[in-house]
């Protein structure tokens, strides 16, 4: 394969003149990736990039994190991601918590949670699992180690999503995007079909990519050349969904995974914090494993910290972080009013940190 001349590529982002583009990412390590590589600052300001609900800890409901609560101070023992310890549920954290007494550890990888249910038989141990279809997979492999070692002391509390029924929803709400960077590691494991039927239902350009600065021009150029080719791209029934991301992504995905998946979990609608309700975008135990459930199906409630926090015009990408009035005033990494600002991969937290 002819090596790619992405001088040439970021060239032309940087003169683009044509009419203004907004493209969104809706994965939290392209919007880290995004805002590190410093792209935003070179290319054309006709070129918008947006992040959208790509962190997986930022759209888990306040209900989530309650319920943890309620489930640590029933005597549970509550492992998490790091990031999950500083969301805020509706009058707490599992910070603030574990400074009160909660059992709260955080872990690297769920599998670690099983040395640790091992070696205590007498305490009951909950995963607070989240995550995006990327992460799923490894939630599977742990049901896997639990069956096949017949562990009784733990319990998932889920609180899973899909991504392209949120893609859907922004389409179907005004989120005013003409194109999309598809979600690399949500690609590895969907394949690049799962998105075929949200872009050719909306008409919308979508380009699968990597994460390395080169990688993410690669996507950004061929996105917005076929946002501006879009017509002729349709005229001649060509797909708007596009793979470049190719060393890793397959058109149909690692099909094992998704046998994983589907043999454990079933689609349900699910609460994304700032958004509300969306319709399948949510997995759940199926019937015959809800032994291993900690009580997955009632989160609905999402309840706002600071009511002037606009995480959901942001996860929306109706404004950017900074056009929030709190952004950088009341709203920072260690005073954070909403959930965009506490994760790594947070759209918030990455402009703080970057000055996007
Ligand atoms: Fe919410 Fe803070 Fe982001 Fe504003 S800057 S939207 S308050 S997280």
């Amino acid at each position: 394969m002819a090596e790619i001349d992405v001088k040439k590529y970021v060239e032309f982002l940087q003169k683009y003149d044509g009419e203004e583009l907004r493209l969104m990412e809706v994965c939290g390590s392209h919007t880290a990736a995004i805002s590190k590589s410093g792209i935003k600052k070179i290319i054309s300001p006709k070129i918008k990039l947006i992040s959208g609900p790509g962190c997986p800890v930022c759209v888990s409901p306040s209900a989530f994190v309650d319920k943890l609560i309620e489930l640590g101070r029933d005597g549970a023992h509550i492992v998490c991601f790091g990031d999950m310890m500083r969301i805020p549920g509706k009058e707490s954290s599992l910070n603030e918590e574990k400074g009160k007494g909660l059992k709260v550890d955080y872990v690297y990888s769920p599998m670690d949670i099983l040395p640790m249910a091992k070696e205590n038989p007498e305490i009951n141990y909950i995963f607070a699992c989240v995550g995006f279809e990327t992460t799923i997979p490894v939630y599977t492999l742990l049901l896997d180690a639990i069956i096949r070692d017949d562990i009784k002391n733990i319990k998932l509390l889920t609180a899973l999503k899909t991504m392209p029924e949120a893609i859907d929803f922004l389409c179907a709400n005004d989120a005013k995007i003409d194109g999309f960077i598809a979600p690399g590691h949500v690609s590895v494991i969907t394949g690049t079909k799962a998105f075929y039927e949200v872009s050719n239902k909306y008409k919308v350009p979508m380009a699968v990519t990597g994460f390395s600065p080169k990688e993410l021009v690669v996507g950004i150029y061929a996105l917005t050349k076929t946002c501006i080719n879009k017509d002729s791209f349709l005229k001649s029934g060509k797909s708007l969904v596009g793979n470049y991301y190719k060393s890793v992504v397959l058109d149909e995905g690692n099909t094992k995974a998704k046998d994983n998946i589907n043999k454990y979990f079933k689609k349900g609608d699910a609460i994304w914090r700032g958004m509300g309700n969306i319709k399948n975008s949510g997995l759940y135990l199926k019937v015959e494993y809800s032994k291993y459930d900690a009580g997955s199906f009632d989160l609905i409630e999402d309840y706002k910290i600071n009511k002037a926090c606009r995480c959901s015009d942001v996860l929306m990408g109706k404004i950017s972080s900074k056009e929030c009035p709190l952004f950088k005033k009341y709203c920072s990494p260690l005073t954070p009013q909403g959930a965009c600002m506490v994760s790594s991969e947070g759209s918030c937290y990455q402009a703080f940190k970057n000055g996007d």
